[in-house]
């Protein structure tokens, strides 16, 4: 016997329209690329994405058919984003930070119809057009401007064409499980792959993302999404805030720390979330200033593992608890998030930020486990200690990539992340490494991350990546390469002695490499296969 209660899809359309509708006058607040503010509200939003969603119905595409998007996080995208999927095609967002022959490559490979552009990608866009096999309108996301009509001579403006609709408009009723949005692997690890979001995994994960043990996010909020919306969806935040209705302040292409002080300081940003390498520009920019980012009450740090010392730099100088939270593209991507349970709470300081350092646990949805072999399905231990491969299951993640036809699952239906790392009894997650960046030396693995984030609480250090090396003996050894902080006085040999006292004597790394930079990627993220062909033979007698 089936139930009586109703049923209704679970659809992104009905999130903005139920911002629009309850939320109408809370702001959303926007830098734009040329670095003036836009103050607009949930209502307009929503008015403007029904406009656009018709300029696209007049396009006469079919369902799922592909949009593309190379913008930055701005109320244009904003509205586009929600008009897109809305109205039953797929918002396939590109991270512009991409080499050209990738963005050519994943443009081809989505065969997108449209491409959404912010004018400061101009030169990106005409350079890559000619090699765009199925693009058929270039849409500006702005207003009509002579410069980019005589570089792209049949560009359309955004604002020209969605004023030419009314905000009287019914989003299409469509199948849940429709295609809703389209991201690609950075590509850090190998060549980028496409994975295809559901309305259904889209509005689930917005719930999950939202829960008190999650990112706890309510209509007070002030959120501020500092990462990209071409990063796995800027990690769900534009939907799961149109489903609060808070208000939502969006950074544009100011990711700089000191721009990004001012914008929390003037618009009282409760939460806000990134990778690493943004909140070590910040706290820089904090310190120099002297805001003491009064009014942000928690950070969300995922992407790559966030360094001890970073925890308790805001907690100790700005009174903002971190949550360290882990994910993939793969996974929408909330895969753990680290709040305490209520036996934590009696914790000492000491003990409580050991148990924030871990990425924490899965939010209802998503089930992990560790196994003894990639892709295998023996489970081991959820004892803390066994380390093995980090495999997970759920209503929002991957069953099989964008135009491949064979699953990316475990024989009895798991997704194996490629990382390494334990589990403990009330499932806390901590990664160790992904399963291509650990060291193996004579036989025994070492973490990278794990001796990164000793080097990143080193005083004079400024950021800090460990890779393996080829050596004779040992096949691999652990090499460190270091930035220094400005205008201090660092050699090897104090590394050497930094790490004595906190690592086994063979797992310290054989050599200390000072560097000006270090390769990022587009997502800001250390380019660790950069490094490797880089400085990977240096070890080497020849
Ligand atoms: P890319 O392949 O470009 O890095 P993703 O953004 O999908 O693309 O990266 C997912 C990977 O990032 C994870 O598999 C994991 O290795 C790493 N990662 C994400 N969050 C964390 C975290 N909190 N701690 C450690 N590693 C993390």
């Amino acid at each position: 016997m089936l139930g009586n209660m109703m049923f209704q899809p679970l659809l992104i359309s009905s999130m903005i329209e139920h911002a629009g509708r309850y939320h109408a006058d809370s702001l959303v607040i926007s830098k734009n690329t040329d670095l003036s503010i836009t103050e607009t509200t949930w209502g307009q939003i929503h008015d403007n994405s029904k406009r656009f969603a018709q300029v696209l119905q007049s396009f006469g595409f079919v369902l799922g058919d592909r949009v593309a998007t190379i913008a930055w996080n701005n109320h244009r995208h904003l509205e586009s984003w929600y008009a897109i999927s809305g109205s039953g095609l797929v918002c396939h967002t590109i991270n512009p930070r991409l080499f050209p022959e990738q963005l050519v490559f994943i443009i081809n490979d989505a065969a997108d119809k449209v491409l959404l552009f912010d004018k400061t990608f101009l030169p990106l866009i005409k350079a890559v057009k000619p090699l765009l096999k199925s693009v058929e309108h270039y849409i500006c996301l702005d207003a009509p401007d002579d410069a980019v009509r005589e570089a792209i001579p049949d560009v359309l403006f955004y604002d020209e064409l969605i004023a030419g609709h009314s905000a009287q408009f019914t989003w299409p009723v469509i199948d849940e499980l429709s295609a809703s949005s389209l991201c690609y692997t950075s590509g850090t690890t190998g060549n980028p792959k496409g994975v295809l979001y559901s309305h259904r995994s889209t509005v689930l994960h917005s719930y999950a993302i939202s829960m008190p043990d999650s990112l706890n996010i309510s209509a007070r909020d002030v959120m501020m999404p500092v990462v990209p919306m071409f990063h796995v969806n800027a990690w769900g935040t534009p939907y799961a805030a149109a489903m609060a209705g808070c208000t939502l302040v969006l950074p544009g292409p100011g990711l700089d720390g000191a721009s990004l002080v001012g914008l929390i300081d003037r618009y009282k940003v409760s939460v806000a979330l990134g990778v690493p390498t943004i909140w070590q520009g910040l706290i820089n920019a904090a310190q120099q200033s002297g805001s003491q980012l009064t009014s942000l009450s928690r950070n969300v740090v995922g992407g790559s593992a966030c360094p001890p010392a970073m925890l308790k730099a805001f907690k100790d100088q700005f009174n903002c608890e971190t949550i360290h939270a882990w994910g993939m593209t793969e996974t929408s991507p909330l895969g753990s998030a680290n709040q305490f349970k209520a036996k934590h709470m009696g914790l000492s300081d000491e003990e409580k930020l050991q148990v924030r350092l871990s990425q924490g646990r899965p939010p209802f949805g998503v089930d992990l486990r560790i196994t003894d072999e990639e892709n295998g399905t023996h489970e081991v231990s959820r004892d803390g200690e066994t380390t093995g491969n980090l495999q997970i299951k759920g209503h929002w993640i991957i069953k099989n990539y964008f135009a491949k036809e064979n699953s990316a699952l475990t024989s009895d239906g798991w997704f194996d992340t490629g990382d390494i790392a334990t589990l403990n009894e009330d499932g806390y997650l901590k990664i160790s490494d992904r399963s291509k960046d650990l060291i193996k030396s004579g036989g025994e693995w070492i973490s990278s991350v794990y001796l990164e984030n000793l080097a990143m609480g080193h005083p004079k250090i400024a950021m800090a990546a460990v890779i393996a090396a080829e050596h004779e003996k040992w096949d691999e050894r652990p090499i460190l390469i270091a930035i220094k902080k400005p205008d201090v006085d660092l050699n090897e040999s104090e590394i050497f002695d930094f790490y004595a006292d906190k690592v086994a004597k063979w797992q310290i790394p054989d050599k200390v490499i000072f560097v000006e930079s270090i390769p990022l990627s587009g997502t800001g993220k250390m380019l660790k296969k950069d490094l490797r062909e880089q400085f990977g033979k240096v070890l080497l007698s020849t």
